[in-house]
C-alpha cells in the first residue's frame, strides 16, 4: 500500500460529529467502505479465533449494571474460588486442540490482589509455553503488576471503555473513567497489547455509540483487538429490561470501528448467542475479523465451535490459524465440567461481559 494512504486511513483525531455522520451514512455506501478499508490492511477471508475462560468467577466488587458477576446483583451465579494452575492449562491444552491460537483468562476483580499474582503469573508462563497467545483481563493494572504480567510474557491485556464518558456514570459508579484509561495507559507503557472495546444495548444514544469509538480511536495506539458487545440482558441485573438493539446499529458500528482503527482486529464479542447467522455474516461483512470460539464466553452462553466452525465453512471464512481438528476434545472438557469438579464451573449457563 501506498504509506502516505496509510497514514491517512490510521487516524487519531476523530471528532464526535464526524462519527455521528459516518454511523448515518446509506448503509450500501457505509458497508462498502468498511469493506474497501478492511480489505487494505487484512485478509478478507480470515477470522482470528481466541478461547476465552473464567478463571474466577463471581463476588465482584464492582457496580458495572450489566454485569451478572458483580456482588450487587442477585443473578444467581455461583461464585467460584480463583481455579488452579494446572486446570487452567489443561483448559488451554484444549483450546489449542480446538484450533484456537489466543488463550484468553478472565477474573471478577476489581484488580488482582498481590496474593493472587503468583498465581496468576505462573498461569501466563504455563499457557505461553503452550505456544498459544496469552490475553488476561482481571481489572484495573497499576504499572507494577502490568510490568509483572508482561515480564511474565502476557502478550495482551482486556480492559473495556464500556462506553461513552458522558454515559459511563450510568452504568458504572465503583471505577471512573479515567481509571479504565490509566489502566489502559500502564498495559501500553509495560509492552502488551491492548484489547479494548464496548458494549452496545445498554440504552446509550448514537452519541454515546459515537463518544466510545472516538475514545478508542483516538487512544495514543490504536487497541490491536477491539470487542464490540452486545447486551445481554440477565435477570436480576439493572439492565435486565433495556430495549432491544436494532441489529442494524450494531452492525453500523462495526463498520465504524473498522474504519477508524483501519489496523485492530474487531472482535465480535458477547451477545453473539442471540445473532443469527446473516447478522455474523453481515458483521464480517463490515469489517469484524475476530470471534471468541467454545461454549464459554466468560458466564455467556457462546455458539458452540463447532457451530461456528459451520458457520464459517458457509462462508468461506478461514481461521486466521487454519483449525484441523474437530473441536470435540473442548466439547468433552466442557461437558466434564458440567458434571461438577471442584476445579472446574460451567461458565457457560449464565451471562456476563467482559470486564
Ligand atoms: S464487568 Fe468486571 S469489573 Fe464489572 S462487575 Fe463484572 S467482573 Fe466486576
Amino acid at each position: 500500500m501506498n504509506p502516505a494512504h496509510k497514514l491517512e486511513t490510521v487516524r487519531h483525531d476523530w471528532t464526535i460529529a464526524e462519527v455521528e455522520a459516518l454511523l448515518q451514512t446509506p448503509m450500501n455506501d457505509l458497508l462498502f467502505r468498511a469493506q474497501s478499508v478492511h480489505r487494505m490492511f487484512h485478509d478478507p477471508n480470515a477470522v482470528q479465533v481466541s478461547t476465552l475462560l473464567s478463571i474466577k468467577t463471581g463476588a465482584c466488587p464492582e457496580d458495572c449494571a450489566y454485569c451478572p458477576q458483580s456482588s450487587r446483583y442477585d443473578t444467581g451465579l455461583e461464585k467460584e474460588r480463583l481455579m488452579e494452575v494446572q486446570a487452567v492449562i489443561e483448559k488451554a491444552k484444549a483450546a489449542k486442540a480446538a484450533g484456537s491460537d489466543r488463550f484468553c483468562m478472565g477474573a471478577a476483580w476489581r484488580s488482582p490482589r498481590e496474593k493472587d499474582m503468583p498465581y496468576v503469573l505462573a498461569m501466563v508462563k504455563g499457557v505461553k509455553e503452550l505456544g498459544l497467545e496469552t490475553c488476561m483481563t482481571l481489572g484495573m493494572l497499576d504499572e507494577q503488576k502490568a510490568d509483572a504480567l508482561a515480564e511474565a510474557g502476557l502478550d495482551y491485556y482486556n480492559h473495556n471503555l464500556d462506553t461513552s464518558p458522558e454515559f459511563y456514570g450510568n452504568i458504572i459508579t465503583t471505577r471512573t473513567y479515567s481509571d479504565r484509561l490509566d489502566t489502559l495507559s500502564n498495559v501500553r507503557n509495560a509492552g502488551m497489547k491492548v484489547c479494548s472495546g464496548g458494549i452496545l444495548g445498554m440504552g446509550e444514544t448514537d452519541k454515546d455509540r459515537a463518544g466510545l469509538l472516538v475514545q478508542l480511536a483516538n487512544l495514543p495506539v490504536h487497541p490491536d483487538s477491539v470487542p464490540i458487545n452486545q447486551l445481554v440482558k440477565v435477570a436480576g441485573t439493572p439492565l435486565e429490561k433495556e430495549d432491544d438493539l436494532d441489529p442494524l446499529d450494531f452492525v453500523r458500528t462495526i463498520a465504524a470501528a473498522r474504519i477508524m482503527m483501519p489496523q485492530s482486529h474487531v472482535r465480535l464479542s458477547a451477545g453473539r448467542e442471540e445473532m443469527s447467522e446473516e447478522m455474523q455474516a453481515m458483521c464480517f461483512f463490515a469489517g469484524a475479523n475476530s470471534i471468541f470460539y467454545g461454549e464459554c464466553l466468560l458466564t455467556t452462553p457462546n455458539p458452540a465451535a463447532n457451530k461456528d466452525q459451520a458457520l464459517f465453512r458457509k462462508l468461506g471464512i478461514n481461521s486466521e490459524h487454519k483449525v484441523t481438528e474437530a473441536p470435540k476434545e473442548l466439547d468433552e472438557l466442557l461437558a466434564q465440567d458440567k458434571a461438577g469438579s471442584e476445579l472446574f464451573y460451567d461458565a457457560s449457563t449464565s451471562a456476563s461481559q467482559t470486564h
